[in-house]
């Protein structure tokens, strides 16, 4: 196990398919402490110990698609549905600004039309005061939209590919959802000239860890920059609770796993320590950085507006303020002798060199 986790440490890339897997089948706590220490030597060998953050504004609920697993799909009736104005978001962005944050994540529900396209590409100019580092969440649109809205002013887009398995994709979505749109969708924004992100949910019902190491292997080939991944959390109004059976304490260890194994395979990416796996442990997110993550997305959306974006049972932080959230998260990072880089937008070295 050494000998492999050395080899990793070499180069970005330096593992077969077969070794991803052997690294994500450690199941004695020894051999998992190791992989996650060298993971967040990588991490410290790449940023120091600073920690990027981007506030997540979720700019509304109402979506057209309706995936398996997710709280907010579109046959969902226990949701009230809303969208942010332009002025609520601006509001939401002084507060990200205050907080001294200097990026920016705009995630929501899937509407392919031209007034959201619009819509979108308002909010972006009313933004550029700020001078945020802009991603976008908003999932598979055409490739004219996503030039539109890189020109309006975002710079990076996170479109998880879920799993890369085609046949275990679906088996989580309708029909009508084609996992080859969505890969291609992840072609165009690099296209687009976007820093591309995407990512998989781990711990889906069905899935295998053949399943999430070639999860690892489809991050290099759709040259993400940037990876958010977290483990699949049910929600009780959704077809796929009823097969969700791993514990929480499993899918903490595995998304762990596959944050440090990602970290040892590609090396200089933007890693997200999410807030689902906050859901799974008081002090996930810190345990995400021991295991090599680099990135922080609290959430900025004005309380009164968080409950109605349950993607799953247990958001964490839904009666908690920005700011008391910061102070938080401030000396949690502290704890554990990490601090939050305030001086930048947190763009991928990757990116940077390209
Ligand atoms: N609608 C856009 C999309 O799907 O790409 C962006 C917003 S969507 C809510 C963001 C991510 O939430 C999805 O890519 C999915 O991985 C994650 N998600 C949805 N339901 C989830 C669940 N039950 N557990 C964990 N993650 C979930
Ligand atoms: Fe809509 Fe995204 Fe949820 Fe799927 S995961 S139902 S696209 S919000």
């Amino acid at each position: 196990m050494k000998t492999l986790i050395d080899k990793a440490m070499e180069k970005p890339c330096n593992l077969s398919l077969d070794e991803i897997e052997r690294l994500l089948s450690l199941s004695s706590s020894d051999d998992r402490t190791s992989l996650r220490k060298a993971a967040r030597a990588l991490k410290h060998r790449y940023f120091g110990n600073k920690v990027s953050i981007r506030g997540i504004i979720e700019l509304g609920n109402i979506c057209a698609k309706d995936c398996y697993y997710c709280g907010i799909r579109k046959s969902n009736r226990n949701v009230e549905r809303y969208r942010l104005s332009i002025a609520e978001i601006e509001r939401m962005a002084e507060t990200n600004a205050a907080l001294g944050y200097k990026s920016l994540v705009l995630q929501g529900g899937e509407i392919e039309s031209e007034e959201n396209t619009r819509f979108i590409e308002e909010t972006l100019k009313a933004l550029a005061k700020f001078d945020f580092g802009i991603t976008l969440s908003l999932g598979e649109q055409t490739k004219d939209v996503y030039r539109r809205w890189k020109d309006a002013g975002a710079s990076r887009y996170l479109l998880r590919i879920e799993t890369s398995n085609r046949e275990l994709y679906s088996t989580l979505h309708p029909p009508s959802c084609d996992w080859r749109r969505r890969a291609e969708c992840l072609k165009y924004l690099n296209e687009c000239g976007y820093q591309t992100g995407t990512g998989t949910m781990s711990s889906l019902p069905g899935q295998t860890i053949n399943d999430l190491a070639h999860d690892i292997v489809f991050f290099n080939e759709s040259k993400a920059v940037m990876i958010g991944m977290g483990p699949y959390l049910s929600h009780p109004d959704t077809p796929l609770a009823k097969c969700d059976l791993i514990s929480n304490q499993d899918k903490l260890e595995r998304a762990l796993d596959m944050i440090a194994v990602t970290r040892l395979y590609l090396h200089d990416v933007n890693i997200a320590s999410t807030t689902a796996l906050e859901a799974l442990a008081a002090d996930g997110r810190e345990q995400g950085i021991l295991a090599g993550a680099n990135v922080v997305m609290p959430n900025v959306t004005d309380v009164t507006r968080r409950k109605a974006y349950q993607l799953y049972s247990g958001k964490p932080g839904l009666d908690e303020t920005s700011l008391a959230a910061k102070e938080r998260l401030d000396a949690a990072l502290a704890a554990i002798g990490e601090e939050i880089d305030y001086a930048t937008r947190g763009d991928s070295p990757r990116a940077q060199g390209e």
